[in-house]
C-alpha cells in the first residue's frame, strides 16, 4: 500500500511517516517546507511542492498510485489565524480542496484529515465527545471545522471516505530520539517549557492565570505524537477494511493546567523555570479535554502513552538533542 503523506516533513506528519514505514507501508512526502523539515522525513519519497499547486498534484497523481492520502498540511496557531485569518482559510481550506479535486479526479478516494478540537469551541461539558456543539472561537478553529463539512459532502456526493481526526494537545516526540516537535518560531507550551529548562530561554510565561480553573491556568489534554500516529494508521486500515467515513476525538481524556505542566517539567529535567505571568492570549478556552471512547471502542485505539512524565521526557530527550546540535554548529 501506498500512502501520500501531505505536510510530512512537519511535527505530527513526520513521526506519521516513520510509522508507515515501521508498518511496512510505501509512502511519498509532499511538503512545502514552510514550516517542516526535510531531514524530518526519515523514510519514503520526499517532494518538495505545494499543496496548492495544482498542476503539481494532477502530475503526481498522474504518475503514482496511491492507496490513501493523509493530511498535516495546514496552519495551526490560534493566535496567528485570529491576526491573519485570510493566510489560514487561503491555505487550511482552499489548498485543501485543490487536493480534495486532485483525488477525485485521479480516483483517490481514502482520506484521513488533521481536525483538531478547536472546532468544539468553550466546552460545554468536561470531557468533549464527538456529539459535543462545534462552535469554534477562532478563525483556526473555523477552518478545520469547514474542512470536515466539505468531507461530509465530498462523501456523500463522490464518495469520497474520510476519517476526520480531532486532535486535543499533540506533544512529546520520538522515543528513539531521531525526530520531535521542532517549530520556529516556537509557540507551543510543552517544547517553550524545555527550552527554558535547558537555558535556550529565559523563561516561560503563562497566559493568564485568571481562568475557570483550581489554579487559574488554562487545561489542556495532552497526546503523545506516536499515539496520535497509531490512530491514523487504524484508521487508515479501517477505511481499507470498507469502514465508512468517520471523526473521532483524540485525547487522553486527562486535563492539566499549564501550571501543572511545568511542575511536571521541572521533576523531569530536575531543573528550575523561571516563570513570568502574562495576560491571557486571545482565542484560548479555559479547558479542553476530550473523550476519546468512540475511538476507543471502534478503531481499538490503545494511547501506549498515557503518562504526562513520558510525554515530557520524550519531548525532553529532544530538547537535549537539539541543544547538543546547536551547541557543534
Ligand atoms: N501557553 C502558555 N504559554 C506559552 C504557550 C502556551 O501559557 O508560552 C498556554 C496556552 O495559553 C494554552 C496552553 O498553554 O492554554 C497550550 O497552548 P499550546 O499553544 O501549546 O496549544 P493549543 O492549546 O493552543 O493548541
Amino acid at each position: 500500500m501506498h500512502v501520500l503523506v501531505v505536510g510530512g516533513a512537519g511535527y505530527i506528519g513526520s513521526h506519521m511517516v516513520k510509522r508507515l514505514g515501521a508498518a511496512g507501508l510505501e509512502t511519498t512526502t509532499l511538503d512545502n517546507l514552510s514550516s517542516g523539515w526535510r531531514n524530518a522525513v526519515t523514510f519514503g519519497e520526499f517532494i518538495k511542492g505545494d499543496l496548492g499547486d495544482r498542476d503539481l498534484l494532477n502530475d503526481l497523481f498522474r504518475s503514482e498510485k496511491f492507496d490513501g492520502v493523509m493530511h498535516f498540511a495546514a496552519h495551526m496557531e490560534v493566535l496567528e489565524s485570529v491576526e491573519n485569518p485570510a493566510k489560514y482559510y487561503a491555505n487550511n481550506v482552499s489548498n485543501t480542496l485543490t487536493l480534495l479535486d486532485a483525488m477525485r479526479a485521479h480516483g483517490v478516494n481514502r482520506l484521513v484529515f488533521s481536525s483538531s478540537a478547536a472546532i468544539f469551541g468553550e466546552p460545554r461539558r468536561p470531557r468533549i465527545d464527538e456529539n459535543h456543539a462545534r462552535a469554534p472561537i477562532n478563525p483556526y478553529g473555523r477552518t478545520k471545522l469547514m474542512v470536515e463539512e466539505i468531507l461530509r459532502d465530498y462523501d456523500a456526493a463522490y464518495g469520497l471516505k474520510s476519517m476526520r481526526l480531532r486532535y486535543f494537545n499533540a506533544a512529546g516526540a520520538d522515543p528513539d530520539g531521531e525526530i520531535g516537535e521542532s517549530h520556529e518560531p516556537e509557540t507551543h507550551l510543552i517544547p517553550l517549557v524545555l527550552r527554558a529548562a535547558s537555558g535556550r530561554r529565559g523563561n516561560i510565561t503563562v497566559f493568564g492565570e485568571d481562568y475557570d480553573t483550581p489554579d487559574g491556568t488554562c487545561i489542556r489534554d495532552y497526546i503523545h505524537v506516536n499515539d496520535l500516529c497509531d490512530a491514523h494508521l487504524l484508521a487508515l486500515r479501517a477505511l481499507w477494511n470498507g469502514d465508512p467515513s468517520a471523526a473521532y476525538n483524540l485525547g487522553n481524556g486527562n486535563g492539566f493546567s499549564v501550571r501543572e505542566v511545568i511542575d511536571a517539567a521541572e521533576a523531569v529535567t530536575g531543573a528550575g523555570i523561571p516563570v513570568a505571568y502574562g495576560p491571557r492570549r486571545k482565542g484560548d478556552p479555559a479547558r479542553l479535554v476530550s473523550d476519546s471512547t468512540r475511538a476507543r471502542v471502534e478503531l481499538g485505539w490503545d494511547p501506549r502513552h498515557p503518562e504526562l512524565e513520558t510525554i515530557v521526557s520524550h519531548a525532553w530527550q529532544w530538547e537535549l538533542k537539539t541543544l547538543a546540535e546547536q551547541d557543534l554548529t
